[in-house]
């Protein structure tokens, strides 16, 4: 009978284990994908050491990661036909935190082969504790690629481990099993739907096939393939592989108007792969409206809240996937990270670089996408100064030229009328309320275009949008009308008319009877039907605005 050894977990290890386990992650869910990580990690390294020694894949087995489940027993297996463990890399890898075994692997390999990259998953030794979040004792049986001795590494995770040598027969034939003895209170990590959609969610794109079983000795059906989508060439990625890809991670089932697929290369390297939705997302009004884009760090899924797009671009679904980050970064890592901020900048221009070159090509499409995403798109002519000329460039919008969203600012500057030095537009809630308003008949007789702005946000975004290239942005119905200095095509007029006796004797009455409810009442050459309109003051909000702003109670 073969006794265990017992070994203490080096000094600081356990300590650091509870700090970890309690608050590295503070979702368990977590704890699978850092266990099939480690798995499709073993498996990598496995396909990069047979190169040289392909004496090592004994039968040449596609590699593959098992989850097995066991209700009655109540565990949770994860088991891998890659490198696997000998005794002494179980003590190094399992029994240290400090240490990584994948680290010291990269090292060797860096300075074995410089230039040749394996694609490993963790650089942190952190992630195989995080079983101890679900399980009360885990078992570990290993058997190196190569070696004639298999090994069980067991510890409850609080002091020590212990290691024994096991039988062939207990092993897998080369490659590691990881048994985990759920808690009471992890028991749903024995329901295979529960299970199945964790790796789904979490493993979904890691790059070795996962199947899943209900209990040991049942069939295991295929959960994943293995294949990560964008890390392929795009000449070999079809439209239905995209379509469908979208439709996973984006939760939606429609198809997308476009995708944006690019790698990035040189000081941050990184894949990215957005679409563009076909359809309006159901929450994309919601309050809590932040993007959906999920991040990857070398195939392997850390967080869909890392905000890699700005938020007026939150519609945008997809994948950046880096090499740049360590696997557990955290949630604070991620807001402060430089590399990141350095991404989103870079996947920003791409997307936005994009939809103008779809503007440019395929109006069609163009006009799809802006009547879907375009108020969206305009939070951001607010929100961020850096791009807002380009965002103003990106814009359409209706005018009294063309009822459809189809005008951008370059053919207004285009069709602009001699003298004309402003781009007028007009705030409303609906294109009739516009089309209807006294203010615009100047305009129209002397054929000025003015732009019929309906969504909400344009009463926001024309307050601190000044110009669009040196042309100010100018409320019709505030403030004086330069009609005057204006060559039209008609007879229309400004403000700047000389009241006649009569005219100026009205004012006097309508100024006496209006009292405090206007500021002011004046002769205007803007109407050519209508005998009075009302106009907001040059300065402070429009007409529109204030009308939203007492709705908001202020
Ligand atoms: P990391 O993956 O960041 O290195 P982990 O705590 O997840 O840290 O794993 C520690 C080490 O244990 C790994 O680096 C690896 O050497 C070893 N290890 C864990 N799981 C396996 C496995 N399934 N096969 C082979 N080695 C493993
Ligand atoms: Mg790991």
């Amino acid at each position: 009978e073969r006794q265990p050894e017992q070994h203490a977990f080096e000094a600081d290890v356990s300590r650091l284990l509870h700090m970890m386990v309690h608050s590295v992650y503070s979702d368990k869910d977590v704890f699978l994908r850092e266990l099939i990580s480690n798995a499709a990690d073993a498996c990598e390294k496995l396909r990069y050491e047979s190169i040289s020694r392909p004496q090592l894949s004994t039968d040449g087995a596609q590699p593959e990661i098992r989850v097995t489940l066991n209700d009655e027993a109540s565990t949770l297996v994860v088991e891998d036909n890659g490198i696997g463990m000998s005794r002494d890399e179980m003590i190094d890898a399992l029994g240290t935190i400090a240490r990584s075994g994948t680290r010291a692997f990269m090292e060797r390999l860096e300075a074995a082969k410089a230039g040749e990259k394996a694609e490993l998953i963790g650089q942190f030794g952190v992630g195989f504790y995080s079983s101890f979040m679900v399980a009360d004792k885990v078992d570990v049986i290993s058997r190196r690629a190569g070696e004639e001795q298999a090994w069980k590494w067991s510890s409850d995770g609080k002091g020590s481990y212990e290691i024994v040598a096991v039988d062939l027969s207990e092993a897998p034939v080369t490659g590691t099993r990881v048994v985990l003895h759920l808690m009471d209170d992890a028991k749903k990590y024995t329901s295979k739907w529960t299970v199945e959609k964790i790796i789904r969610d979490q493993s979904g794109h890691v790059p070795v096939p996962i199947r899943l079983a209900e209990k040991e000795g049942a069939e295991a059906s295929q959960v994943t393939d293995g294949a990560a989508l964008w890390t392929k060439p795009k000449s070999e990625i079809s439209k239905q592989d995209y379509d469908d890809f979208y439709r996973g991670v984006s939760g939606q089932y429609d198809e997308p108007l476009t995708n944006i697929h690019f790698r990035a290369e040189g000081r941050h390297e990184y894949t990215a792969l957005a679409f563009i939705p076909g359809s309006q997302p159901f929450d994309l009004f919601d309050a809590d409206r932040h993007g959906r884009m999920k991040l990857y760090v070398k195939r392997v899924f850390i967080t869909d809240e890392a905000e890699l797009l700005p938020r007026y671009l939150r519609f945008v679904r997809g994948i950046v996937d880096t090499s740049d980050l360590p696997l557990n970064i955290s949630r604070e890592m991620i807001q402060d990270s430089p590399i990141l901020a350095a991404i989103r900048k870079g996947v920003t221009s791409r997307v936005l670089t994009a939809l103008e070159k779809m503007g440019e090509g395929d109006a069609e499409t163009f006009g799809k996408f802006w009547d879907l995403f375009g108020a969206i798109v305009k939070e951001g002519i607010y929100d961020d100064f850096e791009r807002r000329s380009q965002l103003l460039k990106l814009s359409r919008f209706r005018s009294t030229a063309s009822n459809e969203a189809t005008r951008s600012l370059a053919d207004y500057l285009r069709d602009m009328k001699e003298g004309q030095s402003a781009i007028y537009y007009i705030t409303g809630l609906s294109l009739d309320q516009l089309n209807a308003s006294p203010q615009l008949e100047g305009f129209r007789a002397k054929g000025i275009e003015v732009l019929l702005l309906t969504d909400s946000v344009d009463s926001f975004w024309t307050t601190n949008a000044r110009d669009f290239e040196g042309k100010p942005f100018k409320s019709i119905t505030q403030g004086l009308s330069d009609l005057d200095d204006i060559a039209g095509n008609d007879e229309g007029g400004g403000d700047k008319h000389e009241a006649s006796p009569e005219v100026a004797a009205f004012i006097d009455f309508a100024r006496g009877f209006l009292g405090q409810e206007v500021a002011d009442v004046r002769v205007s050459g803007r109407l050519t039907e209508s005998a009075v309109c009302l106009v907001a003051s040059e300065h402070g909000p429009d007409r529109q605005l204030e009308k939203i702003l007492q709705g908001a109670g202020r």
